[in-house]
């Protein structure tokens, strides 16, 4: 009988107790006791990638745990705001917590790098840096002080540039744009002349429809279509210079994390790789879809002029080198993370983007 089968197959602790005795640590690790956590988003409920992304998540524990370990889901604003699951989760109102790191810079500005920055790592690289190269490592040195341990969870791969209402042809098309864009991207945005503004979600299409503002950033074809951009503006620009290949984050309350038995852990940990291959596998595949629907319905799709592109890089790197100059911390990860992007790009080069390039011949 297979472990998984024995373990659905017993209803009450004490025969569990009475079927395991001789293998003493099995025992000890896997009880009948049984843990519900609650977790939340920072995403609203069910939402196409990220959300779904998450439900993923938790049925894999659940299901590969025999039941053991259940965690109830809370997309933004079911149980608290969307931004305030880092300090949920860390002060422990909850067990865990998902979302992307970048949304805590206002903790420290070293959070960002574990999602994603400007001209960053793409979904490759950074899966490289974050396993082969020190990336986690230094992601739980960066979260411990917050009684936070993290685990990569999930990447939406490369986004796109954004929509506009009007073409870009130059880096003077973007003084005066008012343009939804998050983070690091939003300040090299104001240092090229524009306004970034940050909104939640809900708020997106019904400013740019209206005209409050004139360009936004999302995610990409599978999640700007659901969202119904296409119909709120003509350009859809490429690539997403500000998030080359975003990782999401599953957050754990330290202490939570401690009380679990070391297969729960394991479990817990394999989930989120595979739900990582599952959700990078489901954006692949429905943002090509997608993108074939919003071509279908005339949006003009462009390219930034590649010195639009120089431009916003010059600056980027600019105000990273700021924020790497004003917090060791910072300068620390940023120092790796550069470091192994550009030894990354050395092999990329002449492989992904060697065999990329290919294509039209
Ligand atoms: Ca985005």
């Amino acid at each position: 009988m297979k472990r998984r089968d024995f373990l659905a197959g017993i209803g009450t602790s004490a025969a569990l107790t009475a079927c395991t005795t001789g293998t003493e640590q099995q025992a000890s690790t896997a009880t009948s006791e049984r843990v519900t956590w609650r977790m939340v988003t920072t995403w609203p409920p069910n939402f196409p990638g990220q959300g779904t992304g998450v439900n993923t998540l938790v049925r894999y524990i659940n299901e590969l745990s025999g039941g053991r370990m259940t965690i109830e889901v809370y997309g933004a604003g079911e149980l608290i705001p969307a931004f305030e699951v880092f300090d949920a989760v860390s002060g422990g109102a909850v067990e865990m917590g998902h979302g992307a790191a970048y949304y805590w810079r206002g903790k420290t500005e070293a959070t960002q790098f574990f999602a994603s920055i400007p001209f960053g790592m793409n979904i490759h690289e950074i899966n490289a840096w974050l396993y082969y190269g020190g990336g986690l490592e230094l992601w739980r040195e960066v979260y411990e002080p917050f009684n936070l341990y993290p685990i990569p969870a999930g990447n939406t791969g490369v986004q796109m540039g954004g929509w506009f209402n009007r073409p870009i042809d130059s880096i003077e098309d973007l003084r005066g744009l008012k343009m939804r864009i998050p983070g690091v991207g939003g300040e090299v945005l104001r240092r090229a002349g524009g306004t970034p503004v940050n909104l939640p979600i809900s708020e997106i299409f019904t400013a740019l429809q209206t005209g409050s503002i004139d360009a936004t950033e999302w995610v990409g074809p599978y999640n700007d279509l659901a969202l119904g951009l296409h119909t709120a503006a003509q350009y859809y620009y490429y690539p997403g210079w500000q998030e080359p290949g975003p990782a999401l984050e599953c957050m754990i309350n330290l202490d939570a994390w401690n009380t679990l038995p070391e297969d729960l852990k394991a479990i817990v940990t394999v989930s989120c790789q595979a739900m990582s291959l599952d959700m990078v596998s489901e954006f692949m595949a429905r943002n090509a879809n997608a993108l074939e629907q919003i071509r279908a319905s005339g949006t003009d799709i462009r390219a930034f002029p590649d010195e639009v592109l120089a431009e916003l890089k010059r600056i980027s790197n600019e105000v990273i080198e700021e924020l790497a100059a004003a917090d060791p911390l910072v300068e620390r990860v940023w120092t790796s993370y550069r470091d192994f992007q550009a030894q990354a790009r050395g092999w990329q080069l002449i492989s992904e983007q060697a065999i990329l390039n290919t294509t039209n011949l």
